[in-house]
């Protein structure tokens, strides 16, 4: 080899080396805390997020802020509450009229800005708009391929699930149109065939992988699945192969989803430079009682500020960089915009962001920053403010709500039927002896011990605090609905909306 091939390889090799790391962000949908093997679930399949969890770090107390779809995606993606971003009450339309404003810098767009290749596949959930401007697209992700929003916001007639020629078991949404698959901003499908769709998605994220190591350029990944949420689906060559039946086998698949994009990021060498972080957008929806999931040991789930609305499985793995292990420290998917910012060193958005650079926790030198949370009720308002509070171990309660998402479980509070309630004091419990939320503390206020006195005071205050510097955003939802916005693959045509059908063929 001569002096100049290897002065050229010495470049390339500094090169590489000055790059960011890729960034594999995998995210789940309705997803509870018990329901991984890693989380302690018995019978769950799930042996690619185990190794993760294994080969990295393990978060015990991670955190989204809302127990809903909508806000807790634009949370992950802007490290803002969602309450400014505009994205309040409830969850977007098909045909609504709101996004996430293209005025917040999303990680795409903070990543694209440091060089890196940005797509993302699957769920969105923020937004359609006028000739798509609110999705991916024009919002940081130079390639997309998914569905614009749930996959039950849409006739479930249309859809094919497991096994082979049968329709999604379930009531989903009628009288707008069946759900899309977007390739950028052309439809693919529609509806498309939903047992094909996760394979799809892998190939998608190898190809945008492998390109962007043939372009000497990091990637940033974001791979929304639509696992878990119901109706369930999967492959032939997972369904019915769980022992946890429909939710089982759609969590099979997306494990193997997992374990497909980590082959791949193993086949192209990048093992070492590439941060894997897997995490969920809100807690079970046990309204499908077995095929909805399980917050473990945690209170209730989706739709709710009981733990197991809010807290998330989350796992961190940089082979090399983040010692395996399992952390306690609090943390959000809001943090993960700063904390991706310190790892890359690349410029914060020049906003209100509220979240914590995480980095000295995953990297082992020091702790996190954060110290409290705030959680806001799916339909907030100001005069309210934060349902619930989470300062250190304690978590004050000054608001509950039952969830239509979280009926069925034994626990009445759960429940659509519990109205909401204003606590006076409020309710209190010390999650670390407690993490079920059985126990409250101030239940009987005359023999309360000081330091748990104090611990009241200091949630109060914090609350006081929090809800008079919380500016709300104008809500996108509150600008209604206007059916023409719905996604057609044929425009022109009529009656709407059942004439925008152009379904695939199984392949
Ligand atoms: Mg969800």
């Amino acid at each position: 080899m001569d002096a100049l091939c290897l002065l050229a390889l010495a470049g390339a090799a500094s090169l590489a080396a000055a790059l960011p790391p890729n960034i594999l962000l995998i995210f789940a949908d309705d997803l509870g805390y018990g329901d991984l093997g890693a989380y302690g679930h018995p019978s769950s399949t799930t042996p690619n997020l185990d190794q993760l969890a294994a080969g990295g770090l393990r978060f015990t107390d991670f955190y989204v802020p809302v127990s809903l779809c909508t806000p807790s995606r634009a949370a992950l993606l802007t490290g803002r509450l969602p309450v400014r971003v505009g994205l309040y009450p409830g969850v977007l339309e098909p045909g609504s009229r709101g996004g996430l404003p293209l005025k917040e810098v999303t990680l795409a767009e903070m990543l694209a800005s440091r060089g890196y290749l940005t797509g993302m596949a699957g769920k969105w959930h923020l937004g359609v708009g006028p000739k798509g401007a609110f999705l991916p697209p024009n919002q940081g992700f130079h390639r997309f391929l998914g569905i614009p929003y749930s996959h039950d916001q849409g006739p479930c007639q249309n859809l094919v699930c497991f096994p082979p020629n049968t329709t999604c078991e379930g009531t989903c949404d009628q009288g707008l149109v069946p759900i899309p698959l977007m390739a950028n901003l052309s439809v693919v499908a529609q509806p498309p065939w939903l047992p094909s769709l996760e394979a799809r998605y892998v190939a998608f994220a190898r190809e945008l992988m492998k390109d962007a190591k043939r372009r000497g350029r990091p990637f940033f990944l974001y791979f929304a699945s639509h696992h878990t949420h119901y109706p369930q689906f999967s492959n032939q060559a997972f369904g019915g192969r769980s022992s946890r039946g429909p939710f089982g086998d759609s969590l099979m698949e997306l494990d193997a989803a997992v374990g497909a994009l980590m082959t791949t990021v193993g086949d192209l060498g990048m093992l070492q430079d590439t941060l894997v972080i897997f995490t969920a957008d809100n807690g079970p929806e046990t309204l499908r009682m077995s095929r909805g999931g399980s917050s473990g040991l945690l209170r209730c789930g989706k739709g709710t500020t009981f733990e197991g609305g809010l807290r998330q499985p989350a796992l961190f793995s940089w082979p090399g960089h983040i010692t395996p292990g399992v952390t306690h420290e609090l943390a959000s998917t809001m943090d993960l915009l700063p904390t991706l910012a310190a790892l890359t060193k690349t410029p914060l958005p020049n906003t209100t962001l509220d979240g914590f650079d995480l980095s000295p926790v995953l990297l082992g030198t020091g702790k996190s920053q954060r110290q409290s949370l705030f959680f806001y009720s799916p339909s907030p308002d100001m005069v309210r403010g934060v349902f619930a509070v989470r300062h250190g171990k304690y978590k004050a309660h000054f608001f509950t709500q039952g969830s239509i998402h979280s009926d069925t479980t034994a626990d009445p509070a759960c429940h659509a039927t519990n109205i909401l309630t204003a606590h006076e004091p409020p309710l209190l419990f010390d999650l670390s002896e407690d993490p079920g939320e059985s126990y409250n503390l101030l239940e009987r206020i005359s023999s309360v011990s000081p330091k748990v006195l104090q611990a009241l005071k200091q949630l109060e205050l914090l609350k006081a605090q929090f809800d008079a510097s919380v500016v709300f955003g104008p809500s996108q939802m509150n600008q209604g609905q206007d059916p023409s916005l719905q996604i057609c693959c044929q425009p022109s045509c009529s009656p709407r909306p059942t004439c925008c059908h152009c379904p695939e063929y199984p392949h």
